[in-house]
């Protein structure tokens, strides 16, 4: 039994005072413990204040995106090597809106996925398709390119140190989700995937789903077999909902 992950991405939103009272509520929702693993990723500047504010709760930190380098003349690049300093344990990569507005091919996310594991970093890996592409049937395609990229670079041992969200682009901030039975297929095609190399790291690896995630609709969704748990945007930066969507994962 997979134990469920709920990672909150706070895109460009947030403040110092924001970040306070936030993670301030959140750990008072929890107070006899987390009903499932809980991650919240702010911007950069925010980082040192919510691992400040999260010590001694159960939510962990991560970042948005990381660089793929680790040292150097990379003006505006945050490394793997400073995220773990400041105290995070995960770093996105591959978000949709980093290969859409910032052109980050498959292979960039790769060595970003390899430069966040070489910092002992968790990456969550975002895959997913375009609303075009989902039309044309070619999902499984897409997926499983933007999948085999980080694989054969990283190679499936990585994956027992890897978290992987299934994120359809139309569903991104759409308020329009997939039905749990169209994450549902298309998590058991990503595991099925990994099982075709490694059947004991497919089976332990977390896929999580994300795309206008909300209280209402998580328990439907996490109920699935092969989704184990959410990536969370626009209902992340609200605590009663976003500690809905966690007890949706207990
Ligand atoms: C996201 O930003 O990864 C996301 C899933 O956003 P939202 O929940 O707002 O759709």
């Amino acid at each position: 039994m997979r134990q469920k992950l709920v990672a909150g991405n706070w895109k460009m939103h947030g403040s110092r005072t924001f970040t306070r009272s936030l993670l301030a509520e959140l750990a008072a929702a929890f107070p006899d413990g987390a009903p499932c693993d809980i991650a919240v990723c702010p911007p950069y500047p925010y980082l040192p204040e919510a691992v400040g504010c999260a010590a001694g709760s159960p939510i962990l930190v991560g970042a948005q995106d990381i660089s793929a380098e680790d040292e150097g003349a990379f003006t505006g690049e945050v490394s793997g090597g400073m995220l773990a300093d400041l105290g995070c344990r995960f770093a996105i990569v591959g978000h949709s809106e980093r290969r859409s507005l910032h052109g980050e091919s498959d292979e960039l996310v790769a060595r970003k996925f390899g430069a966040a594991q070489r910092h002992g970093l968790v990456p969550i890996l975002c895959v997913g398709e375009s609303l075009e592409e989902r039309e044309a049937e070619r999902t499984e395609a897409v997926v499983g390119r933007q999948l085999k990229a980080v694989l054969d670079s990283a190679g499936i041992e990585a994956f027992s140190h890897a978290v992987i969200a299934y994120e359809p682009i139309w569903a991104i901030g759409t308020g329009r989700t997939a039905s749990p039975e169209q994450a549902q297929a298309v998590h058991a095609f990503i595991r099925g995937l990994l099982r075709s190399e490694n059947a004991t790291i497919s089976d332990f690896v977390k896929v999580l789903y994300g795309g206008s995630v909300k209280a209402a609709n998580a328990a439907d969704i996490f109920a699935m077999p092969d989704v184990d748990g959410g990536l969370v945007g626009g209902a992340s930066l609200e605590s009663a909902g976003f500690a809905g969507i966690c007890r949706a994962a207990g």
